[in-house]
C-alpha cells in the first residue's frame, strides 16, 4: 500500500498535511493536484510526498487526479514547505501562488429534500420556508441564504438535516478557466475519394455537404470551423452529417493567446562593457558556469542609477541562455518600468514573457502554460513572478532589490521575494543578482559579512562624458520662513525652475504624497478632520471638492465650520500634487505642466502615455509622487525639486531614515542623465538629518554606517529579526486584552525555554489603529529566530503574523 501526504485546500488544514491512501492503479507523484475527501466535502489537494506509512491509523482514499501532470516541480514543493515554515503561513496558501491562474475552486453546498413524511404543523415558519425552497430541486446554500438571510438559514438547515427532512451534498464551483479550444475539420478519406463523394452528394441535392467536401479536398491543412463556414457556407448540421458518414474528422486543438506583443521593438545587440561592468560581469559569468558550489550564489550589484546595471543583467541572461538555462527577472512594478521591460524585450526578441496584473485570467493561464512548456528564455514580472513555473532556472535578477513592493503584506504568505529567490537558488543551484543604487541596509550587511558577493559600479556610464552625478543642495525651510517666504518654493528652487524654463529644459517636482492639500485643520482649536471609522486624517481632493479616507475609501463633503468648535476658520494644511500643480501654474504662468500620480493613472496605459508626452517635451514640468522616482531615463531633465523631504522621516517606524534616503537618492538620480548635467534641490525642515545629508552627498557608505550604528544601538534588524503580530477586533478593549494575553503567552514560553535574546514591544495600537470599523493592536517580537519561537505557540483566530515585516 502507498500513502500520500497531501496539502488540502481548506482553511482548517493550516500548516499540516493529511495522509491518504493511494488507490491501486492510480499513478501519482509529488506536486500533483488531486481530489480528496475532507470531512464531508471533496476538496483540492496537492501531493507533497509519497510514503510507505501513513501518519495516522485511519486513512481515506484519494478520489482522483485533477491534472495528469504534476503542477509543481520538486523544487517548488520544497519551496512551499519552506514558505510555510518560515512565514508561518498555511501550507496551501504557500502553494497557491505556484498553481496555474484560476486553479483554485470553492465547494458549493447543495440542499435537497428527502422523501420522509412529515407533519407540517410541527415545523416552524422558517423550517417550512426552507423546505419549500428546497423542494424546487437541489438549490445551493448561498441561493437559500440570499432569499432568507444567512444566520437563519444556517441554523434551520442544520435542524432539518438532523430531522432527516433535507440532505446536504457538495460539488465544486465551475472551472473558471479552461484551455480555449478551436475546432478543426480534416478529411478522413483521401482527396480523390472526397471528390467522388462530393459529386455523388451533389447529384442527390446535398449541395452544402458537397461544397464542404470540395473545399476540404482543396486544402493542405486542417480547416477551422469558422473558415469552413465562410468559404463553404457550411453549418453544424452539414458538418455532423459528413462526420457520421465517416468522411470528415473533427479535431479540438488548444489555442493560446499571446498577450505580450513584441511589435515595434527594434532588437538590440550587447553593448561593449566598460571596465567596471566587465569585471562585475566576469565574476557573475564564472559563477554561472560553475557546476557545483556552496549554494546559494548571491551577488549584490551596487551601482548608482545610470551605472549600467541593466546591461549586466542582460548579458548575464544571455550567458545563462547560452548555457541552456533560463532566467526570471523581478521588477518592483511592471507598469512603472516600461523602459526596462522594453530593453529586455529588445535584447531577447519573442523570448520574453511579461507577467502583468492587467492580463485577463485567460491570458494569465495561457502565459502560465507557455512558461511551463519552456517557451520563454526570460520571465519578467512583479514579486509573484518568482513562483512562475520557469523550467531550468539558471538566473534570478531582482532589480531595485530594496523596494518594499517585494514584500507581500496584505495576504498570506507574507513573503519577501528576495528571500524566496535566495531559497529557490539554494534549491536549484541558480545564481541570484540583487541590483540597487541604494541597497537595503540588511542586504548590504549580508554582503559585508560575506554571505553575498558584493559587486560595485562606482561611475555612471555617461554618453559624451558630462558631469557624472547631479549637484544637490539642501534648503532649510525654517530659514525661508524666517526670511518671510511663505510660498512653497524656496528662493533657490524658484530661481532654478526659471532657469530651466528659460533654457527650454525640463524639471521634475517630487512630492511624497497624494491628493490636494491633504489634511484639513481648524485654525482656532487645532482639530483635524479625521475618518470616523479609521481614525486617520482625511485627505482633501480638489477636483471633486470632497474629503477622502485613503484607508477605507469613504467620501464626505468638506464642512463649512469646524465640527469641534464651530469656527469658520477651517483651512487646508499640507500640500498634495493637485495643489502643487495650482501653485506652479500661479508662480510660473508660462510653464506647461504634467501631473503624474495614482489619481490620473487609473487607465491601462496611462503611465506610458504621460511618460511619452513628457519625453516628447510636451511639458516643461512633471509633478509627481513616488512614481517619478522609478526607473525613468529622461535626458532633458536638468532639475529635480523635492518639495518636502520630511514626510517619510516622520513615519513611526525605525526604517524612516532608510526610506527617506532611498527615495531622495532615487529622485535625485532622475536629474542629469545626459551631457546637459543636472541639479537637485531638496527642501526640508530637518536639513541636518544624516539620511538627507547622505542623499544630498550621494554617499551610500556614510548613510550605511550611520544607519547601521543606529540599528545596532536599538538592536533592530540586521542585528535581530522581527515579527509583527496584529490582532483585530470590533471592540477596542477586547482587542487590547487579547494582545496582552498573547504577550503573556509568549513571555511564559520564552521563560520556560530560557531564551535570552527575545524581547517584546507593545502591545500598542497599530499605526493604523482602526481600519474598516475594526480596531488593531500590535505586538512586535524581536529575536534571532521569530518563526521558530512562534511556531511553538498556538495562534488564535483574529491574529495576523508578519515575519520580517518591512513596515511597522
Ligand atoms: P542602471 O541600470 O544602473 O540604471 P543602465 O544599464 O540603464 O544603468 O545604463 C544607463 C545608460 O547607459 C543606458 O542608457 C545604457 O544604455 C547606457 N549604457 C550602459 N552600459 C553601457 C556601455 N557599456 N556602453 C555604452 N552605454 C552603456
Ligand atoms: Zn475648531
Ligand atoms: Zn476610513
Amino acid at each position: 500500500m502507498r500513502y500520500a501526504e497531501v496539502s488540502v485546500n481548506s482553511p482548517a488544514a493550516q500548516r499540516r498535511t493529511f495522509s491518504y491512501t493511494v488507490p491501486p492503479g492510480l499513478s501519482i507523484g509529488a506536486g500533483q493536484a488531486v481530489w480528496v475527501p475532507f470531512g464531508n466535502k471533496t476538496l483540492q489537494g496537492i501531493v507533497i510526498e509519497l510514503t510507505d506509512y501513513p501518519a495516522v491509523e485511519e486513512t481515506r482514499e484519494i478520489i482522483g487526479t485533477i491534472d495528469p501532470h504534476p503542477l509543481l516541480s520538486p523544487y517548488q514543493v520544497a519551496l512551499a514547505l519552506w514558505l510555510s515554515d518560515h512565514y508561518l503561513s498555511p501550507l496551501f496558501d504557500a502553494i497557491a501562488p505556484m498553481l496555474p491562474p484560476g486553479f483554485e475552486r470553492r465547494t458549493i453546498t447543495l440542499i435537497s429534500p428527502t422523501d420522509l413524511e412529515y407533519d407540517a404543523t410541527s415545523l416552524t415558519q422558517y423550517q417550512r420556508q426552507v423546505l419549500r425552497i428546497a423542494r424546487r430541486g437541489p438549490v445551493t446554500l448561498s441561493t437559500m441564504e440570499r432569499a432568507l438571510g444567512k444566520k437563519k438559514v444556517q441554523t434551520t438547515v442544520a435542524q432539518l438535516v438532523r430531522s432527516g427532512l433535507i440532505t446536504r451534498s457538495y460539488e465544486l464551483e465551475k472551472v473558471r478557466v479552461r484551455p480555449k479550444l478551436e475546432v478543426y475539420l480534416n478529411l478522413s478519406v483521401d482527396t480523390d475519394e472526397a471528390r467522388q463523394e462530393a459529386a455523388r452528394l451533389h447529384s442527390r441535392g446535398a449541395s452544402r455537404q458537397a461544397a464542404l467536401l470540395e473545399f476540404l479536398a482543396q486544402q493542405q491543412k486542417p480547416v477551422s470551423i469558422s473558415q469552413a463556414r465562410r468559404n463553404a457556407g457550411s453549418n453544424k448540421a452539414v458538418i455532423n452529417a459528413l462526420e457520421k458518414k465517416g468522411l470528415v474528422k473533427i479535431q479540438r486543438v488548444e489555442v493560446r493567446q499571446q498577450p505580450f506583443v513584441h511589435q515595434g521593438i527594434t532588437p538590440t545587440q550587447p553593448l561593449h562593457l566598460t571596465p567596471a561592468q566587465e569585471s562585475a560581469f566576469r565574476t557573475v559569468q564564472s559563477s554561472l558556469r560553475e557546476k557545483d558550489s556552496a549554494y546559494p550564489k548571491v551577488f549584490l550589484l551596487h551601482g548608482v542609477t545610470g551605472s549600467g546595471k541593466t546591461e549586466i543583467y542582460l548579458q548575464a541572461l544571455a550567458e545563462t541562455i547560452k548555457l541552456g538555462k533560463r532566467g526570471v527577472v523581478l521588477v518592483p512594478e511592471i507598469s512603472l518600468t516600461p523602459q526596462t521591460i522594453e530593453r529586455f524585450a529588445a535584447r531577447f526578441p519573442n523570448r520574453v514573457a511579461v507577467l502583468h496584473s492587467q492580463l485577463s485570467l485567460r491570458e494569465q493561464f495561457d502565459e502560465w502554460q507557455s512558461i511551463r512548456d519552456g517557451e520563454f528564455d526570460v520571465v519578467i514580472g512583479p514579486r509573484s513572478a518568482i513562483f512562475s513555473p520557469q523550467p531550468d532556472l539558471g538566473l534570478i535578477v531582482i532589480d531595485e532589490e530594496h523596494e518594499w513592493t517585494y514584500k507581500q503584506q496584505e495576504q498570506s504568505p507574507r513573503y519577501h521575494a528576495r528571500d524566496v529567490a535566495i531559497k529557490l537558488a539554494e534549491l536549484t543551484g541558480a545564481v541570484v543578482i540583487l541590483g540597487s543604487a541604494t541597497p537595503d541596509v540588511e542586504t548590504y550587511y549580508h554582503a559585508q559579512q560575506g554571505d553575498y558577493h558584493l559587486l560595485r559600479l562606482r561611475e555612471r556610464v555617461v554618453a559624451g562624458g558630462g558631469p557624472s552625478l547631479p549637484r544637490t543642495e539642501v534648503v532649510d525651510l525654517r530659514e525661508e520662513l524666517k526670511r518671510g517666504n511663505r510660498s512653497i518654493f524656496s528662493t533657490a528652487l524658484a530661481r532654478a525652475i526659471e532657469t530651466v524654463l528659460a533654457k527650454r529644459e525640463q524639471a521634475i517636482l517630487f512630492l511624497n504624497r497624494r491628493g490636494a492639500a491633504t489634511s484639513v485643520q481648524c485654525r482656532d482649536c487645532g482639530y483635524v478632520l479625521t475618518c470616523r471609522r479609521c481614525e486617520i486624517p482625511l485627505s482633501y481632493h480638489l477636483a471633486e471638492d470632497t474629503l477622502l479616507c485613503h484607508q477605507c475609501n469613504q467620501r464626505s463633503p468638506v464642512p463649512q465650520t469646524c465640527p469641534h468648535c464651530g469656527s469658520r476658520r477651517i483651512r487646508y494644511l499640507g500640500i498634495g500634487t493637485q495643489k502643487l500643480e495650482q501653485e506652479v501654474r500661479q508662480a510660473f504662468p508660462g510653464a506647461r505642466i504634467l501631473r503624474w500620480d495614482s489619481d490620473v493613472t487609473r487607465g491601462k496605459n496611462s503611465h506610458q502615455v504621460i511618460l511619452d508626452r513628457f519625453r516628447r517635451h510636451e511639458a516643461d514640468i512633471l509633478i509627481g509622487t513616488q512614481m517619478v522616482a522609478k526607473g525613468l531615463d529622461l535626458p532633458r531633465v536638468t532639475l529635480v525639486g523635492v518639495i518636502s523631504a520630511d514626510t517619510s522621516l516622520n513615519l513611526p517606524d525605525f526604517r524612516g531614515g532608510e526610506r527617506t534616503f532611498q527615495l531622495l537618492s532615487q529622485v535625485a538620480g532622475r536629474a542629469g542623465r545626459s551631457a546637459l548635467g543636472g541639479r537637485v534641490i531638496i527642501q526640508t525642515y530637518a536639513p541636518e538629518h544624516y539620511a538627507i545629508q547622505a542623499a544630498a552627498g550621494h554617499d551610500y557608505d556614510t548613510f550605511y554606517s550611520e544607519e547601521l550604528a543606529y540599528r545596532k544601538q536599538l538592536h533592530n534588524p540586521p542585528f535581530s529579526r522581527l515579527a509583527s503580530l496584529i490582532y483585530t477586533h470590533t471592540n477596542d478593549v477586547a482587542c487590547q486584552k487579547a494582545a496582552e494575553r498573547m504577550k503573556q503567552r509568549i513571555t511564559e514560553e520564552r521563560d520556560r525555554r530560557g531564551i535570552a535574546d527575545l524581547s517584546l514591544i507593545g502591545p500598542a495600537p497599530a499605526f493604523i489603529h482602526r481600519r474598516r470599523g475594526r480596531y488593531r493592536w500590535q505586538l512586535v517580537l524581536r529575536s534571532s529566530d521569530p518563526s521558530a519561537m512562534l511556531s511553538q505557540i498556538p495562534i488564535p483566530q483574529g491574529w495576523t503574523v508578519d515575519i520580517d515585516p518591512v513596515g511597522l
